[in-house]
């Protein structure tokens, strides 16, 4: 988050409390908000989804006393005023503002919005600040199914990628058996102030990219920043009967909480490819299966594919087009009984062209059906139609 989101952002606005409200005013809100817009609470709803996110990011810094202090100091000093020009002559000095956090940034790259950033990072970055639990941050991935094993469950295995702290320099970023200088620059402070006019300012000192550190000799590892990225695979279940893009929540799969505090969820969002002849609906399977006019009106059975063999369908003389058999358990069989059955629907086919002697066959029963209707109500509208 910038520091230009941050202070424009009305975190109290956000969670519908006033900004003196009481820590335990604001941890109520948000419980009550966190439960109502939670994405297990409203599946594929992209507003709720990002509400939830919104209070959660408020909640995150005003539900932390020293973050809320440091949010309402910000706010109360620029007051949303950083777009609009400092106005006023009266110079500032961020170094001042939150004087007792410098040393701690991590980040290179400079601006403001990496000074904040680090602020309230920090407890993350590790450096040596006091860190407090936090529960870790949940984690979206996705994974693609065939149908068939979207129908039956599947084993996958997930590969996960996750920033952590560097194991060879445990986050120094400096080569084991070195250790970081400070920088000569900044003093160490990883600011440097600067003058315009009548405002001072203070902005990362680019010697040491706003970490306050030199580092000579980096870690071979993590190229210096102390922070690399970590792979690991985990095997998950996924129940049969998944649907396309259906998230499933895996508990305590996500990135791992500091100190102690809980791991975060992984969600798995799950793709599937759909089959060439089957369909789903539910828990049912559809198929549609073509058949000739004489099959429906003769009677005949059928062999038809199923996901693991076949099976036979007998259908009797006189059968409309459109129907739907039911062939009982041959659909999604789920462990909570909730199991589904395969849907055929028959669907009349007509010949494009016609040998000879169907042509003939098709004429002499044509003509022996002449006297039959198959649409007498159409034909009564119709007439009546014609007399008015
Ligand atoms: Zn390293
Ligand atoms: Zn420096």
């Amino acid at each position: 988050m910038s520091a230009r989101d941050w202070i424009d952002k009305d975190f109290y606005r956000e969670l519908g409390v006033s900004s003196d409200a009481s820590d335990a005013e604001v941890k109520k809100a948000y419980r009550k908000l966190a439960r109502e817009l939670h994405p297990d609470a409203n599946p594929g709803n992209a507003d709720a989804e990002a509400r939830f996110k919104s209070v959660s990011e408020a909640y995150g810094v005003v539900g932390d006393p020293e973050k809320r202090k440091q949010y309402d100091e910000a706010r109360s000093m620029f007051g949303g005023g950083l777009r609009g020009g400092f106005g006023g002559g009266s110079g500032f000095d961020f170094g001042d503002a939150f004087g007792g956090q410098q040393g701690g940034f991590t980040a290179g790259g400079g601006g403001l919005g990496d000074l904040f950033g680090n602020l309230f990072n920090r407890a993350k970055s590790g450096g040596g600040t006091t860190a407090r639990p936090r529960r870790g941050a949940d984690v979206e991935t996705d994974v693609r199914l065939d149908f068939v094993e979207a129908v039956r469950g599947a084993t996958v295995p997930l590969r996960l990628s996750s920033p952590s702290t560097c194991d060879t320099c445990h986050g120094s970023g400096a080569r084991p058996g070195s250790s970081p200088k400070t920088c000569v620059t900044c003093g160490g402070v990883g600011l440097v102030s600067r003058s315009q006019g009548a405002f001072a300012f203070s902005e990362p000192c680019r010697d040491c990219r706003g970490t306050g550190r030199i580092i000579d000799d980096p870690c071979p590892d993590c190229a210096g920043e102390g922070v690399n990225t970590k792979t690991r695979t985990l095997t998950v279940r996924i129940p049969a009967g998944v649907e396309d893009e259906q998230r499933i929540r895996l508990a305590g799969q996500g990135e791992p909480g500091r100190s102690g505090a809980p791991a975060g969820d992984l969600y798995v969002r799950v793709h599937v490819t759909p089959h060439p002849v089957f369909g789903r609906s539910g828990n049912d399977l559809t198929l549609k299966v073509p058949v000739s006019y004489t099959e429906l009106a003769l009677g005949t059975t059928l062999t038809v594919p199923t996901l693991d063999g076949v099976v036979s369908l007998n259908v009797a003389p006189g059968t409309a087009s459109g129907r739907v058999l039911r062939v009982r358990g041959k659909g999604v069989q789920r462990r909570d009984g909730q199991s589904g059955h395969l849907l055929v629907t028959l669907q009349v086919t007509v010949p494009a062209d016609l040998d000879d002697d169907a042509r003939t066959a098709l004429e002499a029963y044509a003509k022996a059906t002449a006297t039959h209707d198959p649409r007498p109500e159409l034909t009564a509208l119709v007439q009546k139609a014609r007399q008015s």
